[in-house]
C-alpha cells in the first residue's frame, strides 16, 4: 500500500513537473498517509534574518496612530510612515490614491506597493491591508459603534510586511517582489464596501502585469498570540502555497500552519483570484475563544506577540527564497 502511494505521488511529481514545491506536496501526502518520510533536507538550511523585535515596533507605532479609519488623521499619519519605511528599502515606492463616497463623505484613500527588482520578467506580491474598521460590530450592542484598534486586524500584516522589506533589501534575489499595502479593506459593514482598495487596485492592473505574478500571498491578522494558519477554500487552487508554508513550519520548528479545518475568507485576494492569478490568503481566523476579538475593541496589542510575528514573518522569508517559481509558465 505504501509502495502504491509512492508511486502515485512520483507519478504526480512528474505530472507536475517535478520541482522543489512537489517535494513539498509530497511530504505532506506522505504523512497524510501515516508514513513516516521525512521532510526535504534542503527545507531546514533556512535563513533567519526576520527581526520580530522590528515588526513589533512596527506593529505598536501604527496602533499608537489611532485608528487608522479612511478619512481620519491617523490614517494619513500611517500611509505616510509605511511610505516613509519603503522609501529608502525599495527599488521603487508608489501611492495610488483615489476617492470613495464613504459615511457621506468624499474620502481619499491609498494603495502604497513598494517594489523591488523593476525589470525582473517575473515577480511575486506580498500584500496586506493597512486600514482599521471603524466599527466594533462585533462587539455588545452598547459599543457597537466604537472604532477597533486593529492590532492584529490592519497592523500585524503591515508589520511582517515592512520588515521583509526590510529583510528582502538586503538579498540578492532574482525575482521582482512587490510589496502592496490595501487600503479600505475592512470598512463594511457589508462586503459590498469592503476590499475597496484591492478591488480598485486590482481593477487598474493590466493583464500583461497580471501576467507577470508568478503568485501572491495575503497576510491577515497574522499576530495573534496564538497563531494558528489553516487551509483557505477560496485559495485551493493554488494549494502548493500552502503545502510549501507547511513543510518550512515543520522543517523549521513551529507550530502555526495545520492542514486541518480549511476556512472560506472573503478578503483582498479575491479580485486577484478572478482575474486569474495564484493567490493564497494566509489568515488565522481563530482570534481569541471562539473567534471573539475579532472586530471588536478587544483587538489590542496585549492580544498579539512578537512570537507569531516571527513565525510568520520566518516562513514567508523561506517561502519566498526556496520557492520563488511556484506557478511559474513552464521552460
Ligand atoms: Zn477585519
Amino acid at each position: 500500500m505504501q509502495k502504491f502511494t509512492a508511486a502515485l505521488i512520483f507519478v504526480f511529481c512528474c505530472l507536475l513537473g517535478c520541482n522543489a514545491s512537489d517535494s513539498a506536496r509530497a511530504q505532506t501526502q506522505d504523512r497524510d498517509n501515516g508514513s513516516q518520510s521525512e521532510i526535504d533536507p534542503s527545507l531546514y538550511l533556512a535563513t533567519r534574518n526576520f527581526d520580530e523585535r522590528k515588526a513589533w515596533a512596527h506593529l505598536e507605532k501604527q496602533v499608537d496612530f489611532g485608528f487608522r479609519v479612511p478619512g481620519s488623521s491617523a490614517h494619513r499619519a500611517c500611509k505616510d510612515y509605511i511610505v516613509a519605511q519603503l522609501e529608502p528599502l525599495c527599488d521603487s515606492v508608489e501611492v495610488q490614491e483615489f476617492s470613495m463616497m464613504l459615511g457621506g463623505e468624499d474620502t481619499r484613500m491609498f494603495n502604497i506597493v513598494g517594489r523591488y527588482n523593476l525589470d525582473a520578467p517575473r515577480r511575486i506580491m506580498l500584500a496586506a491591508h493597512w486600514d482599521t474598521r471603524p466599527t466594533a460590530d462585533m462587539n455588545t450592542k452598547a459599543s457597537k459603534k466604537l472604532p477597533i484598534q486593529g492590532a492584529n486586524d490592519g497592523a500585524s500584516g503591515v508589520a511582517v510586511l515592512l520588515e521583509l522589506a526590510r529583510v528582502f533589501s538586503e538579498q540578492d534575489i532574482e525575482v521582482g517582489l512587490d510589496f502592496v499595502f490595501f487600503d479600505g479593506e475592512d470598512y463594511g459593514p457589508g462586503l459590498d464596501m469592503m476590499f475597496l482598495g484591492s478591488k480598485y487596485y486590482c481593477n487598474s492592473m493590466p493583464n500583461a502585469e497580471i501576467e507577470t505574478y508568478n503568485y501572491g500571498l495575503l497576510l491577515d491578522m497574522v499576530g495573534d498570540s496564538e497563531l494558528v494558519i489553516r487551509p483557505e477554500n477560496h485559495s485551493s487552487r493554488s494549494a502548493e502555497i500552502f503545502m510549501a508554508a507547511k513543510a518550512l513550519n515543520d522543517a523549521m520548528g513551529f507550530k502555526v500552519f495545520r492542514e486541518s479545518g480549511a476556512l472560506t475568507i472573503y478578503d483582498d485576494h479575491l479580485s486577484f483570484i478572478d482575474r486569474g492569478m495564484h493567490f493564497y490568503d494566509f489568515i488565522d481566523f481563530e482570534y481569541g475563544p471562539d473567534n471573539r476579538y475579532w472586530h471588536t475593541t478587544e483587538d489590542t496589542v496585549d492580544k498579539c506577540s512578537k512570537d507569531s510575528l516571527k513565525a510568520i514573518g520566518e516562513i514567508v522569508e523561506n517561502l519566498v527564497l526556496k520557492f520563488p517559481d511556484l506557478y511559474a509558465p513552464e521552460g
